[in-house]
């Protein structure tokens, strides 16, 4: 009696990960190619293991390799706590203060070391709208996979026996592409609300759909997003808009009605079809250079975001008589005011948005001893890049814009010097000119995460 009433209790406990545990997937079944794994998360795991601990590589990079996408950060899992990892590794230094880990670095990669945590269901941990306050328990694996946001983050990849652990039927949910919550979804968007936003950028990213009882209550609880501090809300906008799909996941933002509470301009931005197209062409450079593995600009990015907007009130504010420079500074200011309202954009991003639209006064009328500032000005090459895109845009003339591209990609002072002096005498060069637009380009990076 006794020993079954254990084994009932046993069972319970471990009712998130059904009654014959997780499903354990071997290379055939997950597909996961061991070559492209981190070599750093690897061999942290490694070292692990052979001091006793349990250990995987987990969350995005197992999802994204799944799904044939390129990671982007690794994370391993350990039952080791933070103060036992520290000391095996080299560069190791324990982070966070609320919950602790470890982010052991190998050159420019970090590997982000985490111990099991188990969710906290005690009510007095959450806060009036069921936001989670603290969550700093450890726990076994099972707890651990429990606590994940969606079944597809839930994998844990052992590198030694090339073996996924998946306690949530994650890897299925992942080849069918299916956004599921892990839980109930009303609750778990109530502990943290940028699990909606999540939610909606890895539907965006992995072309996938977001499951019933997952989608239903988004719309409902939206406004939950107007308790998340500000500073991760703007890591989670910094994501979204770095995902590979960022017209996708805006258009879904504002399908779910999320993007109210980051993006004032957005609902105007995608309705109105010239702006659009803006953000469009300008995106789906950005998206090329994510899906590459290269970095794109915050910076750039929100200049991207907000150029229609400012350029409007600047054309407005032009008429009423200002010269072109102050408009676009008093411009720039509301707009950037008004965005601020929902959600600041940060000083370092901020400075630099606004030296790549300023620059955008003086490409059509600047004189020839001006030019050699602004080549000196650090958001030059940015900003010509901005400007390619206002003239694919057909807001400037392509030749002049191409011209300034000629001028960022001159290797050497003779070369802009002559680009210079063709420019002051366009007569004389005109063939010159002609042959050279013919040319590919040689270098653009449009959205240089400089
Ligand atoms: P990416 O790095 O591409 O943004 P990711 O899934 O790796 O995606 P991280 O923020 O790096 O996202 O988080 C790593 C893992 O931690 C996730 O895969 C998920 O398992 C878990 N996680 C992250 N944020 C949450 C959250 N808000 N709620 C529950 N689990 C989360
Ligand atoms: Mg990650």
């Amino acid at each position: 009696m006794l020993k079954q009433t254990i084994k009932t209790f046993v069972s319970r406990l471990f009712a998130g990960s059904g009654p014959k545990g997780p499903a354990r997937l071997g290379p055939e079944q997950h597909g996961i190619k061991r070559r492209l794994v981190s070599h750093h998360a690897i061999k942290v795991c490694e070292v692990l293991q052979q001091h006793g601990y349990e250990a995987y590589v987990v969350g995005g990079e197992v999802r994204d390799l799944i799904a044939g996408l390129e990671p982007k950060d690794f994370d391993v899992a350990t039952n080791a706590t933070p103060e036992e990892v520290r000391p095996l590794f080299r560069r190791a230094r324990i982070i966070g203060r609320r919950f602790k880990l470890v982010h052991v670095v190998f050159g420019r990669e970090i590997i982000e070391t985490s111990t099991f945590r188990a969710p906290d269901e005690s009510d007095s941990r959450t806060d009036a709208h069921g936001r989670i306050l603290r969550d700093n328990q450890y726990g076994e694996l099972p707890d651990d996979a429990k606590r994940r946001d969606f079944t597809l983050n839930a994998l844990y990849y052992d590198p030694l026996t090339e073996t996924v652990i998946d306690y949530h039927h994650g890897v299925a949910d992942l080849q069918n592409r299916i956004v599921r919550i892990i839980g109930d979804a009303e609750t778990r968007y109530r502990e943290d609300p940028v699990r909606m936003l999540r939610a909606v950028r890895f539907a965006a990213k992995l072309d996938a759909t977001i499951e019933t009882a997952t989608h239903e209550p988004i719309q409902r609880l939206a406004h939950l997003i107007a308790h998340v501090p500000e500073s991760r809300l703007f890591d989670e906008l910094l994501k979204l808009l770095s995902c590979g799909q960022a017209v996708n996941c805006l258009q879904q933002l504002h399908d779910e009605q999320l993007h109210s509470y980051l993006l004032p301009f957005l609902a105007h931005s995608l309705r109105e079809p010239s702006e659009r197209t803006f953000l469009e062409l300008a995106f789906a450079r950005s998206d090329a250079r994510v899906r590459q593995g290269l970095g794109v600009s915050p910076s750039f990015l929100f200049a991207v975001l907000l150029w229609k907007p400012m350029r409007q009130r600047w054309l407005e504010l032009s008429k009423t008589g200002l010269p072109s420079l102050e408009a676009m500074m008093q411009a720039s200011d509301e707009i950037t005011q008004q965005q601020a309202q929902v959600l600041p954009i940060q000083r370092r991003f901020y400075t630099d948005m606004r030296e790549i639209w300023l620059l955008q006064t003086r490409f059509e009328r600047v004189n020839n001893r001006a030019i050699w500032r602004m080549i000196e000005q650090p958001r030059f090459r940015a900003a010509v890049d901005f400007l390619q895109l206002r003239a694919a845009d057909k807001e400037v003339d392509s030749v002049m814009a191409q011209w300034w591209m000629d001028l960022a990609n001159a290797d050497s002072s003779e070369a802009r010097s002559a680009l210079i002096a063709e420019r002051a005498n366009p007569q004389t060069t005109r063939n010159t000119r002609s042959r050279r637009r013919r040319r590919p380009r040689q270098r653009s990076n449009a959205t240089s995460s400089d």
